[in-house]
């Protein structure tokens, strides 16, 4: 079992619904938040009792055998008619075009064999054959659809400040076992920060993790970079100077949804990274100060980002802080400083009200409460640390840093 489910979730698409902040300095730092489409073994075995088309509603009414009932729109049942002309099963995919969906739709006739299946004839006679286990997974009650989605987003979250107990692996168990391949991800989804150890002290490493969860995404400084002290540098993370906490490309309508940073060379003096869970610094942003979390959830602040290195670019974006979604909830931190651009759309009188929410969150980062501080050892073989969930930030050695091969890529956004 833990094979088939590590064979759906490698190769499955997962898709980054989140970030959180990391600092680093300048080891590892990788971040996503995934979702993965997993297999659902939180369902019982479902029979019908009784199924009926009740007049004069556009909807199935099924009662199960267990004494709960379940009702089923009629145009969402026709919308997911499963027979091969509506459904191409190859591709797990409708074929059925919207506009040949009638919105009012009405069952015709319903029947129910062997209180395992239900067939609808429609009023042109088409014919749908709907699997009792199917139909209970998408009921519409409130607690089957909070049940469906954990399957498929894997909502467990593990916010962590400066007493985090980093999560590491081997690296070499990742690329060869299934299960610990499952294991890391599942991790790198909870925590936003995995470091693997034992990965071989040479550049490629990163690439065939990369290729063993997805592909590694293409950017301005090309398939893979290193991170080191250079003259006339076009990045920031390209000096000796500390970064403040930051995540990568907010400049991107498509952030990166994980880093991976590999310690290669380390210095003898410096080279310490510091991460910090910008989720867990969002919420207490918002207990703290819901003005700023608003200002902050709110504000599209521009960003630039222009240079020659793989190619010559010159990208203008808009992100907000601290992305939310329909909750609410933070699911995603934009910020930059060094890529933060001199223009600010927002009117004069807004603007500083705007640099005191930032300087309050910054300070929840900075805080020694939240921060993580640690250092990569190549050690005989080297290290490669995974931040999954999202950002990261950060620091920047005090010295020449070591020489770590980063990777800005998603993997794990395979929706593309
Ligand atoms: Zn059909």
């Amino acid at each position: 079992m833990w094979r088939l489910a590590a064979r759906v979730l490698l190769g499955t698409k997962v898709h980054p619904l989140t970030q959180r902040l990391l600092a680093g300095a300048a080891n590892l730092q990788c971040c996503w938040w995934g979702t993965v489409r997993g297999t659902h073994t939180g369902y019982m075995s479902a029979g019908i009792w009784k199924v009926e088309a009740p007049d004069a509603e556009h909807l199935i009414r099924v009662q199960w055998e267990d004494g709960s009932e379940s009702c089923y729109p009629c145009v969402w049942l026709r919308d997911n008619c499963q027979c091969p002309h509506c459904f191409l099963h190859s591709a797990k995919a409708r074929k059925l075009l919207f506009e040949d969906l009638d919105v009012d739709i009405v069952a015709k006739k319903v029947t129910l064999t062997d209180r395992k299946k239900v067939s609808i004839t429609w009023p042109d006679e088409h014919t749908s054959e709907y699997e009792a286990e199917w139909l209970k997974k998408r009921c519409f009650s409130e607690a089957a659809r909070a049940e469906m989605q954990e399957d498929l987003f894997l909502p467990e979250h593990q916010y962590w400040g400066s007493d985090l107990q980093l999560p590491k692996m081997p690296f070499e168990e990742i690329i060869y076992d299934d299960e610990s391949a499952y294991k890391w991800l599942c991790t790198l989804k909870k925590m936003g920060v995995v470091l693997l150890t034992g990965a071989a002290a040479r550049q490629g490493e990163l690439v065939k993790l990369g290729h063993r969860i997805g592909f590694l995404r293409l950017t301005f400084y090309g398939p893979t970079w290193q991170v080191q002290d250079k003259a006339d540098a076009n990045n920031v993370a390209y000096t000796t100077g500390k970064l403040c906490f930051h995540t990568d490309y907010p400049v991107l309508q498509h952030p990166p949804g994980v880093q991976f940073l590999h310690c290669i060379k380390q210095t003898a003096t410096g080279g310490e990274s510091e991460i910090v869970d910008g989720f867990h610094a969002a919420n207490k942003l918002k207990h703290q100060n819901p003005q700023a979390y608003q200002i902050l959830t709110s504000t599209a602040v521009d960003y630039t980002d222009v240079g020659v290195d793989y190619c010559d670019f010159a990208v203008q974006g808009k992100q907000r802080i601290i992305d939310v979604d329909y909750r609410g909830q933070a699911i995603r931190i934009n910020f930059n400083n060094a890529t933060r651009d001199t223009v600010f759309d927002i009117p004069a009188e807004e603007v500083r009200p705007f640099y005191a929410a930032l300087k309050e969150f910054s300070d929840l980062l900075n805080s020694t409460e939240h921060k993580f501080t640690y250092k990569l050892k190549p050690e005989a073989k080297g290290h490669v640390p995974v931040l999954p969930h999202s950002s990261s930030s950060s620091s920047r050695p005090l010295t020449p840093p070591l020489q770590p091969l980063v990777y800005s890529a998603s993997p794990l956004s395979c929706t593309g």
